[in-house]
């Protein structure tokens, strides 16, 4: 099956080419744009230029290149019975894992705390926690989400997480849902994972109002999407000391500015929107099993719900 890339972005075929080359017995790659269009069923896509969707009459589904498909959902002119997909990837959700305990542990045992000591040539032994002193709130308990908690939680941290849909407790994971679910979460939260796929219900969730809520001197790790958290009211809650620091992956408008303030702030951490990636061949599966399902007219994997928006 043909497939067409689609990225105003990023060079496709640079990134991909040589995982995609390992499933050519099933898709053909064709850059955009594509001679006999109406032949094209397949594309894989990041920022999609905006006259592609019209030159693909019989297009049926496009893959991203990543695990959220919000870059994909927020194109103005995707056609309704496009199918979208996202990539689902073990080993991404395990590289997750190691990010945010890198956070979490720093935290805990204050190694920010002891370099500042170091740069100032003090000796000073702050004291220890134990991890089950320090409460652990997960937004968000899908493939990603529950991998980050599982391993958290296998370590002696406390952890709870918020989903959409109910669910039962699990070993070492209270689970909460809904708007009293999100209150009860964040009052008992002392370090708050930010998990969500960005939706219109998610945009702008983490708010001055929602971060007061968490204990004293919490601490945030926003790896989600940018536009969940209102940057303005992360600043004003470090300022009065509700928050004691936040290691940002991900932020509103990316690459993030120069002059932009997190740059700069003594209790931020930023990373440039790599907590963890899809690996090349995970993709590569993705457009390979996406192909396989449209050929066989069978459900396509990993397809997200466009009306719930993931
Ligand atoms: P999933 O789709 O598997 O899980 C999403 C979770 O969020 C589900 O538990 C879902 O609830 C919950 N959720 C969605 N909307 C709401 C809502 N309105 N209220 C409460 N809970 C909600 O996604 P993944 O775990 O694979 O990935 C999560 C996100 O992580 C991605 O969408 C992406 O934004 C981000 N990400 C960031 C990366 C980075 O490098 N920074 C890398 C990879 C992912 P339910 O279970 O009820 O459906």
């Amino acid at each position: 099956m043909r497939c067409v890339l689609l990225s105003d972005t990023l060079d496709l075929r640079a990134l991909f080419g040589t995982a995609l080359a390992a499933v050519a017995d099933r898709v053909e790659i064709v850059d955009h744009p594509a001679e006999h269009p109406e032949e094209v069923r397949l594309a894989l896509g990041w920022n999609p230029p905006p006259d592609a969707f019209a030159r693909y009459p019989n297009l049926a589904a496009i893959c991203s290149i990543g695990a959220g498909a919000d870059n994909l959902l927020a194109c103005p002119g995707l056609p309704e019975p496009v199918a979208v997909v996202r990539v689902v990837d073990p080993d991404q959700a395990r590289a997750m894992s190691h990010f945010v305990l890198w956070h979490l542990i720093g935290h805990q045992r204050r190694f920010s705390a002891y370099a500042e000591n170091q740069r100032a040539g003090r000796w000073q032994r702050l004291g220890q926690r134990a991890a089950a002193e320090v409460p652990v709130g997960i937004l968000g308990y899908g493939r990603i989400g529950r991998q980050v908690a599982a391993d958290i939680a296998a370590l002696g941290f406390p952890v709870a997480a918020w989903s959409r849909s109910p669910g039962a407790d699990e070993p070492g994971i209270a689970r909460h849902h809904g708007t009293d679910g999100l209150a009860a979460l964040l009052a008992r939260t002392e370090v708050l994972v930010n998990l969500l796929p960005l939706t219109p219900e998610t945009t702008g969730l983490l708010d001055a109002a929602r971060l007061r809520r968490l204990r004293p001197g919490a601490f945030l790790i926003h790896v989600g999407r940018g536009p969940q958290l209102v940057e303005a009211d992360l600043l004003a809650t470090l300022d009065d000391g509700t928050l004691a620091g936040a290691a940002l992956d991900v932020f509103a408008r990316e690459p993030l500015d120069a002059g932009h303030p997190f740059w700069r702030h003594p209790r931020i951490a930023v990373t440039p929107h790599e907590a963890c990636d899809a690996s090349d061949a995970a993709v590569a599966a993705a457009v390979a099993a996406t192909a396989e399902a449209l050929a066989a007219g069978r459900p396509i994997p990993h397809a997200v719900d466009r009306m719930r928006g993931y």
